[in-house]
């Protein structure tokens, strides 16, 4: 037996090893099946060149645990190590790498960032006193014997392993004996390995197999135990788009989210070989109401290993309320996130990302527009968000943004605009385009805006004042107008003039009246000319007020620090309806008064904002009036 030890410049980097990676202990597996991996594909290599003048076979890798030993072996059948490679590989090379991943992370501790590394062989000892390696190479070269106690030093002897591969052997340290139970294992197994490319066996499980055909209905099915295979070597995402069909997308999406019972919207293959390598499957998940972020997010991998599902800074900010998997050799993951953050290389994955998006949206569209239209509410979230956010999306997005009318009809901005310009330009050349927000709330003044033959866009998601926004400025001679921001024949002004049945002198007493029976806190008196079959009296909020509540209420930027709005509004009076004319005749004061009121309390009905005291006042004072 030889003994040695391992050149080391730290007096003992094992303790320095846990103590640094303390919140990340079970990636040891993860480590320990990358390289039981990594050693099976180099010996598939090596056979497929003619190198290696040995049977590949079905090789697996597989996790035991030996409660009795309190040991867990990793086992393969790659391409194993001669008694060199060990010392080269082991001693030096990997070790190396522990301490320079150590020197490099000892700021990282400080500032409380311990990310995802690379750590590899010597991650083990976050988990176990003793480690060993038995380890026949794939050459004729004897098989050999590595022990390490966690100290610098090593013992290596020769073994009597016949087949060839590398079995790891993990003595597992008394404050990490949960990594000897099988459920922790399995669930690790699943967490990071499920999609690697070497199958992995974990125990056994029983399978029934089919009755021959022609049975007798009484014989019972032949059970047989056969090997308990962890993960799917084989995922969706590492295969060609063309050999997949819609049912394998889906398939796979309730693989990866075993918890989801609604099918998937849409999805994206992402194929890249440069400038980086990317592959990878995005979803457009039905997305309720409640949007739950937490769950089911996109998960990172690297060659088919699980690195995380913290995606932020990777993925932009709208498309994390997609689901799927992203796999990348490219991305670094040793990294704290501020780097990765600034990192070129994931800036440009990011941009890739979203391209691949917008060009998919235009190309969805186009193939299926009626498909389209009928997922655009469950979708539109993701698209708007994405538009007012990323302006190489916004870019894009007149080719798939999608504006419905209150009769669900679906148009691009080009084609609305087409459709509206003859009859919604105002008298100063602008495109006015009317929007609702809720149908129910705002009738009343679609159904107004219809007679006039105008079209009203439904734009009811949260980002909505900031979209329109967005197109509003990026978009020449446009303005959004919500649908009860004036009366009807002010939205979009074209100088027609109704004469005025009430002279000036009647208005100006009028308004005086008004005025002295209202709250001039919360009502601006406007008096019009409408016609006469208008509503006498009309509730308005003027758009700019309302535009600047509704940003308050979204929250951020300088709206948060704007103190709270108070609720305005714009008393329309129609000047020409009856109702004026008789409020202007009237000689009884309380008469009068009494009349502003009621009519008052009628267009706050139809605002819907007439509650509570208010309201039962309103339905007291109506019965009086009919009694
Ligand atoms: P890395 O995998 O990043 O190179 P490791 O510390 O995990 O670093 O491993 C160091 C080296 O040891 C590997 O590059 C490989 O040459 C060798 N090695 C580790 N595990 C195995 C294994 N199961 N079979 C064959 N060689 C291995």
């Amino acid at each position: 037996m030889a003994k040695g030890t391992i050149n080391v410049s730290v007096e003992n980097i094992f303790p320095l090893i846990k103590k640094f990676l303390y919140s990340d202990h079970e990636i040891f597996l993860r480590e320990l099946v990358s390289n039981a991996t990594d050693a099976t594909l180099k010996l598939k290599h090596l056979t497929n060149i003619g190198e290696a003048k040995t049977e590949y076979g079905n090789p697996v890798i597989e996790i035991k645990i030996d409660e009795k030993n309190k040991t867990l072996h990793i086992i393969d059948q790659g391409i194993g190590m001669t008694e060199e490679e060990v010392i080269k590989y082991i001693n030096e090379v990997a070790f190396s790498g522990a301490e320079d991943f150590i020197s490099k992370h000892k700021d990282a501790e400080k500032e409380g960032i311990i990310g995802h590394f690379g750590l590899g062989f010597y991650s083990s000892f976050m988990v176990a006193d003793k480690v060993e390696i038995i380890t026949k190479s794939y050459t004729d070269a004897p098989a050999v014997h590595w022990i390490c106690d966690g100290s610098p030093n090593f013992e290596l002897s020769p073994a009597d392993k016949k087949e060839r591969g590398t079995e790891i052997i993990l003595h597992i340290s008394e404050d990490s004996a949960e990594f000897l139970e099988n459920y922790k294992i399995r669930e690790l197994l699943l967490k990071y390995n499920r999609f690697m490319p070497i199958p992995i066996k974990f125990g056994t499980k029983e399978e029934t197999l089919p009755l021959p055909e022609g049975a007798d209905k009484d014989a019972k099915p032949e059970k047989i135990t056969v090997d308990n295979i962890i993960n799917n070597p084989n995922p969706a995402w590492t295969k060609a788009p063309s050999e997949l069909k819609d049912e394998d997308y889906k398939s796979f999406y309730h693989e990866l989210y075993p918890m989801q019972f609604e099918e998937p919207l849409f999805y994206i293959h992402l194929n890249v070989d440069y400038p980086f390598h990317l592959t990878g499957i995005l979803f457009f998940p039905k997305l309720g109401n409640n949007l739950n972020l937490d769950k089911d997010k996109i998960q990172l991998y690297q060659n088919q290993v699980f690195v995380t599902d913290e995606v932020k800074g990777i993925v932009p900010d709208f498309l994390m309320l997609l689901r799927g998997v992203i796999d990348s050799p490219d991305i670094p993951l040793n990294v704290s996130r501020s780097y990765l953050q600034a990192d070129g290389a994931v800036k440009k994955i990011s941009s890739y990302i979203t391209k691949k998006v917008a060009d998919k949206m235009a190309s969805l569209i186009n193939e299926n527009r009626e498909d389209y239209e009928k997922k655009w509410n469950d979708i539109k979230i993701v698209i708007e968000y994405g538009m007012i956010s990323e302006d190489k999306f916004y870019e894009k997005s007149d080719k798939f943004a999608l504006y419905p009318t209150v009769d669900e009809k679906y148009y691009t901005f080009d084609e609305f605009k087409d459709k509206i310009k003859d009859n919604q330009t105002d008298k100063d050349g602008k495109l006015v385009i009317l929007y609702a927000s809720n149908i129910n709330e705002q009738d009343q003044y679609i159904q107004a805006a219809k007679d006039k033959g105008y079209e009203v866009l439904l734009l009811d998601s949260p980002v909505v004042p900031h979209l329109i926004q967005k197109l509003e400025t990026s978009k020449e001679n446009l303005s959004f107008v919500r649908v009860d921001a004036d009366h009807v024949n002010n939205l979009i002004k074209k100088e027609e003039n109704t004469v005025s049945i009430l002279s000036d002198e009647e208005k100006e007493n009028l308004k005086k009246e008004l005025e002295e029976n209202i709250d001039s806190k919360t009502y601006t008196v406007v008096l019009e000319n409408l016609s006469k079959d208008d509503f006498p009296f009309i509730l308005t909020q003027p758009e700019f007020m309302r535009r600047m509540k509704d940003m308050q209420q979204i929250g951020g930027g300088m709206f948060g620090m704007m103190g709270n709005f108070p609720e305005t509004y714009n008393l329309v009076v129609n000047t020409n309806s009856p109702l004026a004319s008789e409020i202007v005749a009237k000689e009884d004061k309380e008469a009068k008064s009494k009349i502003i009121k009621q009519a008052l309390d009628l267009a706050k009905l139809s605002q819907n904002i007439l509650k509570g005291k208010e309201l039962t006042d309103f339905i007291k004072r109506s019965f009086e009036l009919i009694k």
